[in-house]
């Protein structure tokens, strides 16, 4: 957070101009970089509680950029959803997440960031339906994370999309849950099959009791509603105890294993018990 005050204090002194420029050269360099193949997916392992066994990979997209290097998706996905170019890259990160999963052994699943924008503007149903048959992915191997804005607008239009995703057999995540404004609304208003549990959630410090108290809330109210939960951002053996205490199924962090390359993920799988 302190990182993008500063980018913003610079650009508004570098002045109007000079930004929508910068913004303009950024633009283009996405639907070059769609084009030339210079993004890839990363995958960070997921893993069951308590028995610590690999249960899927989420793909997180990287871009690298011929000049700037790698580019942290924070800094050009929110202007890929402003310029509408996210809906292309969304379909290729689909796309690429599923041919690389259909080479994956056993029942491990895949999930895939979906941006609001590629919800409201794309036929996701289609999209998606067309994805696995080309790659030959059963839907109960894919899962699709949203956030709750995504939830916002359109409420009804959205969760007919939901649905039908859902009776293919694909399985719909709440992203960053608890970040939104009304996380608990949502969780009756649409069907969900988990809910990804912010990571602020998880490392806050053991004597922040209102944290502990959501967390414990959550994981209490998702397993009365029979929906799974993911602990994101784990980074110590405390916070490892501490979900395992309040019954959360699936954990995903540094402390198990940061995003890797495709080929790293493939190794990974090899030496777990996951076949
Ligand atoms: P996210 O979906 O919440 O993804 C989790 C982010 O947390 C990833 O950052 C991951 O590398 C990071 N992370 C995982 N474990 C830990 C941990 O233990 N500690 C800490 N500090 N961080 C951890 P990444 O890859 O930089 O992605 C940032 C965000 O960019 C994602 O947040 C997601 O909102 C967006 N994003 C990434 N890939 C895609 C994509 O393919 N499509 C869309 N629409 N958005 C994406
Ligand atoms: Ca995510
Ligand atoms: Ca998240
Ligand atoms: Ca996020």
């Amino acid at each position: 957070a302190k990182k993008n005050g500063r980018n913003r204090i610079e650009r508004y002194e570098s002045g109007m101009m000079e930004d929508a420029v910068k913004r303009r050269d950024l633009e283009m360099d996405m639907v070059r970089a769609l084009k030339e193949g210079q993004f890839s997916l990363n995958y960070q392992p997921l893993f069951n509680l308590p028995t610590r066994e690999l249960v899927g990979f989420e793909a997180l997209i990287r871009w690298n950029h011929p000049t700037l290097g790698l580019v942290p998706p924070v800094e050009f996905i929110p202007l890929a959803e402003e310029t509408g170019l996210i809906t292309e890259i969304g379909e290729w990160v689909l796309n690429e997440a599923c041919r690389e999963a259909s080479h994956w052994p056993g029942e491990l699943y895949v999930s895939v960031n979906v941006s609001p924008v590629q919800l409201h503007k794309t036929d996701m149903l289609r999209q998606v339906t067309r994805a696995l048959a080309e790659h030959g992915l059963t839907a109960q191997r894919l899962e699709l994370e949203l956030t709750e804005t995504a939830m916002v607008d359109d409420g009804r239009r959205i969760n007919a999309t939901l649905t039908a995703l859902r009776s293919l057999g694909v399985r719909i995540a709440m992203d960053d849950f608890g970040t939104g404004y009304s996380s608990l609304a949502h969780l009756r208003e649409f069907d969900l099959d988990r809910i990804k549990i912010d990571r602020s959630f998880i490392d806050s410090a053991p004597d922040d009791v209102s944290s502990l108290a959501v967390l414990r809330a959550v994981t209490m109210m998702a397993k009365d509603l029979s929906i799974a939960t993911t602990g994101e951002g784990v980074e110590s053996e405390e916070q490892l105890a501490r979900l395992l205490d309040l019954g959360c199924g699936t954990a995903q962090g540094y402390l198990l294993g940061r995003p890797m390359t495709a080929e790293a993920a493939r190794a990974l799988m090899q030496t777990s018990d996951a076949m």
